[in-house]
């Protein structure tokens, strides 16, 4: 039996954003119609720290594809020059369930996570929507540039970070090789003010972004956050917004920006306007004018791992990339 090896630096060739966008599209349709499964992730805390061993499996209904992702997040890896996501794939056979692939999960991790957060701004941000606003300069604020600029047509975009350093030398990076006027922003709401498409990508556990300043017309994804207790919206950005989520399941078990408001007594679950997948296959109704304020809650779910894994492996066999290995 011949497994096949596909390093960090195939995967990101193998996945561009589009195509991405698009299975992933298929993927949240197939979630949302009850065609998929994929159990809440197992989220494990090693021992004396913060840092997580997650394991994410899922059935991607759309591409009918099996896997399993493996994932650990240390935000304090960077010090010694590894990612703060890092982990690995398995694909499966669905058909005979022998392991067919194993492959890098960064990039996976990377280019998923903007690429759903694209097919919603796809979906609910005004179309003249021009000016792009990013809370923070990590992997994800680099692959939510890539995601929004397909999405829309960006011209310009403010990126603000708690460290100004890496949010200059993402604007240097992403300014010398796209045609957006890319700058720094002083503060968050420096950021935001008059933003079309805001994105908070930060490992925050406090709100960076305050609800008081959002403009009318706004369409925000909120990524960072992915436990309970963690937010980085305050509660009046969830008030004031129509909220789509990945999955609720997710949202109700995870998701600090929905649970601490809920507690609150801010909002309840009829808050929740509906999934992505629903809104894609036209089950739940979307922006209905150009005032409202669409915010996509993202968790991150299994199936986007398998749908991208699928489409990397179809596009390596047919591109002949990679390593196969004998088992
Ligand atoms: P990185 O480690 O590359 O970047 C982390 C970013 O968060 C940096 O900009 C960092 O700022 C900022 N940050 C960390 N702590 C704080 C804080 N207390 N206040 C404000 N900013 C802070 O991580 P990624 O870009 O890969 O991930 C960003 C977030 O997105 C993480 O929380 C991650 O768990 C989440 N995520 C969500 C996914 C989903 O599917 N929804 C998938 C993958 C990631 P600084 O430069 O100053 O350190």
């Amino acid at each position: 039996m011949k497994l096949l090896f596909l390093n960090r630096q195939v995967v990101r060739e193998l996945l561009p954003m589009r195509a991405c966008m698009d299975a992933l599209a298929d993927a949240f349709r197939a979630y949302s119609s009850g065609k998929s499964v994929q159990p809440l992730r197992t989220m494990m805390k090693v021992p004396a720290t913060d840092d997580i061993l997650a394991s994410m499996p899922g059935y991607d209904g759309a591409s009918q594809s099996l896997a399993v992702k493996l994932i650990t997040v240390f935000h304090d890896a960077a010090e010694a020059g590894f990612d703060s996501h890092q982990g690995l794939l398995v694909l499966f056979s669905a058909e005979h369930g022998n392991p067919l692939a194993i492959m890098d999960a960064i990039e996976i991790t990377a280019i998923r996570t903007a690429a759903a957060s694209g097919v919603a701004t796809e979906a609910l941000a005004n179309k003249d929507a021009t000016t792009l606003a990013i809370l923070g300069a990590g992997v994800q604020a680099r692959s939510h540039f890539h995601a929004m600029t397909e999405a829309r047509d960006i011209k310009s975009v403010r990126i603000w970070n708690r460290s100004r350093d890496r949010a200059e030398a993402l604007t240097e990076e992403l300014s010398a090789k796209n045609s957006a006027d890319v700058t720094v922003a002083d503060t968050a709401e420096a950021a935001v003010s008059g933003a079309d498409l805001i994105c908070t990508v930060t490992a925050a556990s406090e709100p960076i972004l305050k609800g008081a300043w959002l403009q009318p017309g706004v369409h925000l994804s909120a990524v960072g956050s992915s436990t309970p207790s963690k937010r980085e919206l305050d509660s009046e950005a969830i008030v004031r917004s129509k909220l789509f989520v990945d999955s609720r399941e997710s949202v109700l078990s995870e998701a600090g920006d929905f649970l601490i408001p809920k507690s609150e007594g801010a909002v309840g679950d009829d808050h929740m306007i509906g999934e992505i997948g629903e809104l894609l296959s036209g089950k739940v109704e979307g922006r209905q004018n150009k005032e409202e304020i669409t915010l996509f809650k993202s968790l991150g779910m299994a199936v986007e791992d398998v749908a991208a894994a699928h489409l990397i492996y179809e596009r390596a066999k047919a591109g002949n990339r990679g390593v196969w290995i004998e088992m």
